[in-house]
């Protein structure tokens, strides 16, 4: 047993001085995600083997621009432009769990931005929308998720706030900006036995990640845990709250 609990500090010099050499080829993309899912998002409690796969399916290095696709795997949300963010990879986890997606299942995006949740949710779902007020990021994301083959994510440029009530009801809606309190529209278009997932809370400020479900006594609604997503704009903060 002695000999053994020696063996690992002479060993870390060596695979670290390894590591280091030039002619070693940089890690594949697909070995910096099983790495990132099992230390950021399966350490950290997430157990649905199916948001596990879809986490190590999904190519997030090529939904972020060129400069920061180094930084695609890190434990932290990376800029996509026009001031907005992709989520923190645990985030995007924890908000697809909570969102219990089964096969079949209908999905409402709101804030697509560069497109990396609706691929993710896409692989749980089988229809997914999602809408991006930004109509450049749209334009962007809606391009990248054809190229790539996502072929059941539907994109709109255009205001979240009165969800897609052409699509609905949705078996789940994810919101990816924060809006000071969760749109009435969105609320009536969960399906029953649905969930609602949501940053929800004041601009600039901590938010709490809020659960609502759609029971057959009305809707349910917990508080999961402090969150900090960009504000959701356009027609939320005209209700002069
Ligand atoms: N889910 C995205 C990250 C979203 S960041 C991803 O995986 O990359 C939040 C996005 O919500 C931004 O792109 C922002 O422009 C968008 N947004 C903010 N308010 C919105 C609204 N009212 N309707 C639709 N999208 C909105």
């Amino acid at each position: 047993m002695s000999s053994l609990r020696l063996a690992a500090p002479l060993l870390l010099p060596l695979l670290s001085a390894t590591g280091a050499l030039a002619t070693e080829p940089a890690p594949p993309e697909d070995a910096a995600r099983a790495h990132m899912v099992a230390t950021q998002i399966a350490a950290r409690g997430i157990v649905d083997p199916r948001v596990l796969d879809a986490m190590r399916k999904v190519e997030r290095h090529l939904f972020v621009p060129e400069p920061v696709r180094a930084a695609a795997y890190g434990d932290h949300p990376l800029p996509i432009g026009h001031d907005q963010t992709i989520s923190q990879p645990y985030i995007v986890a924890l908000m697809t769990e909570l969102a219990r997606v089964k096969p079949g299942a209908r999905v409402l995006e709101i804030g697509t931005g560069s497109g990396y949740q609706a691929a993710v949710l896409s692989l749980l779902a089988r229809e997914v929308y999602s809408v991006e007020i930004v109509a450049p990021l749209a334009a962007e994301a809606d391009e990248r998720l054809a190229r790539l083959g996502y072929r059941n994510v539907t994109v709109r440029s255009g205001d979240g706030y009165r969800g897609w009530p052409e699509h609905a009801p949705f078996d789940a809606i994810l919101v990816t900006a924060a809006p000071p309190e969760i749109p009435q529209p969105l609320l009536d278009q969960l399906a029953m036995g649905g969930r609602l997932v949501a940053p929800v809370g004041p601009e600039g400020r901590v938010q709490d990640l809020v659960v609502v479900e759609r029971t057959g006594e009305g809707l349910r609604r917990w508080t999961v845990a402090p969150v900090r997503f960009v504000p959701m704009t356009g027609e939320v903060r005209k209700k002069g709250r």
